[in-house]
């Protein structure tokens, strides 16, 4: 006897050789959490109401696997609507940071923010993810470039798993920049990541895996290798920003790692983009950022196809570069601006984005084994959920094989 079972509904696997993996007028079945049967409804063996406790009759529309949000930087204090104000009242990027603005703005009001206050802002966002089915949400620390924010941004990210079904994966990006207390000396707060910040976060069980920014505002190869070094002795995967304002070879350098992603990608070369064929490492694009930041130069989506990168897509949320809490949203940019397919942004948001974040087993498609994590919508064809521009088509949501309120 299943826990539960959805019929009446269509289902998009995101596995197979069919377009997304469709299987229409399907049937799904849930025990203990888990995926434990599906197929076409003529192949169902007996009557539904006898096979499960539970039977949701969904009369029509379509069930994915719930939406996996492989970038974000959910945990952080205030806004930077200001910064915003002034760019477009004329300011450049030296007045803005003058001013206070600037991802400076952001590392002081999150380390003055208490865990009680970051872990309200952080659910309110998550919550909106949530309402268009996000199950998993990968989180990043990085807004508080010392010890102890860094660690209170991880915890942050662990209550959220608590206070919310949704699953979290949280990373450290303590490289996220160099902190101010070691401006000028980028080998010595690296140093200071290694042997003081990481270890504390491997000690409270905070983390999943190692990201850092590998930019000329930020660490040079070496600097970010050294910092992988030490995240594969702690047994962590992974993975950077980079790319994104020129080309760092980031993408062959996280390749050469055997990093989980690499993220943003627009100046990545063709060289680092074979690398990361090679190595099966996930191009983790961005679309937020290059739509804030008025990028013109887009990621060569051409070439990663060519080669079979497999191509996510995450939310980016955070206050400066991709101020959204919406992964539709990026759906449709990642189609518009970047020209990936529809199904090919849909599978950057459930089977790619759990590759991106090593739980390519437990998520991101619908298959017998997996996390019973759901989103129904109320759509007539997958290429809706990148069609609509700003437009929710969620019905209801499902986690762990439980309804949940959104
Ligand atoms: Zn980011």
């Amino acid at each position: 006897m299943w826990d539960a079972l959805w019929i009446d509904v269509n289902l998009a696997t995101m596995v197979g050789t069919v377009p997304y993996g469709a299987l229409p007028d399907g049937v799904i079945a849930a025990a203990n959490g888990k995926i434990a049967w599906l197929g076409p409804r003529a192949a169902l063996p007996g009557a539904p109401e006898a096979l499960a406790r539970q039977v949701q009759r969904c009369a029509g529309g379509w069930l994915t696997p719930g939406l996996v949000d492989c970038h974000t930087h959910l945990v952080f204090a205030g806004h930077r609507a200001r910064d915003f104000e002034m760019r477009l009242n004329g300011a450049d990027r030296a007045a803005v940071l003058a001013a206070g603005g600037g991802i400076p703005h952001t590392v002081r009001a999150t380390r003055e923010a208490n865990e009680e206050s970051l872990l309200a802002d952080a659910l309110q966002r998550v919550d909106a993810l949530r309402r268009e089915g996000v199950t998993t949400v990968e989180v990043k620390s990085g807004y508080g470039l010392d010890r102890d924010t860094e660690l209170r941004q991880l915890r942050v990210a662990r209550a959220v798993a608590k206070a919310r079904p949704v699953r979290i994966v949280p990373t450290f990006l303590g490289a996220h920049g160099v902190g101010p207390e070691y401006q000028g000396r980028p080998d010595d707060y690296i140093d200071f990541l290694i042997r003081d910040v990481l270890p504390a976060a491997v000690r409270d069980g905070l983390v999943e895996a190692v990201d850092a920014g590998l930019e000329s505002n930020c660490f040079t190869g070496p600097q970010v290798e050294r910092l992988f070094a030490a995240a594969k002795a702690h047994g962590l995967p992974v993975k950077a920003h980079t790319d994104q304002y020129g080309d760092f070879g980031g993408g062959g350098i996280v390749a050469r790692a055997g990093g989980l992603s690499a993220d943003h990608l627009e100046y990545a070369s063709d060289a680092s983009l074979r690398a990361m064929a090679e190595a099966g490492a996930v191009a983790l694009l961005l679309p937020g950022a290059n739509f804030t930041l008025r990028e013109t130069r887009m990621p060569n989506v051409a070439l990663m196809r060519a080669l079979g990168v497999p191509m996510a897509l995450g939310s980016n949320c955070n206050p400066g570069s991709s101020p959204t809490t919406s992964l539709l949203l990026m759906l449709n940019m990642a189609c518009t601006m970047f020209g990936l397919t529809t199904e090919e942004a849909l599978a950057g948001v459930t089977r790619n984005a759990a590759k991106a974040l090593g739980r390519e087993r437990e998520v991101g498609t619908l298959e017998v084994g997996k996390a019973a994590d759901f989103a129904l919508w109320d759509i007539d064809t997958p290429a809706e959920l990148a069609y609509w521009l700003g437009r929710n088509r969620l019905r209801s949501a499902v986690f762990g094989g439980a309804p949940v309120a959104l």
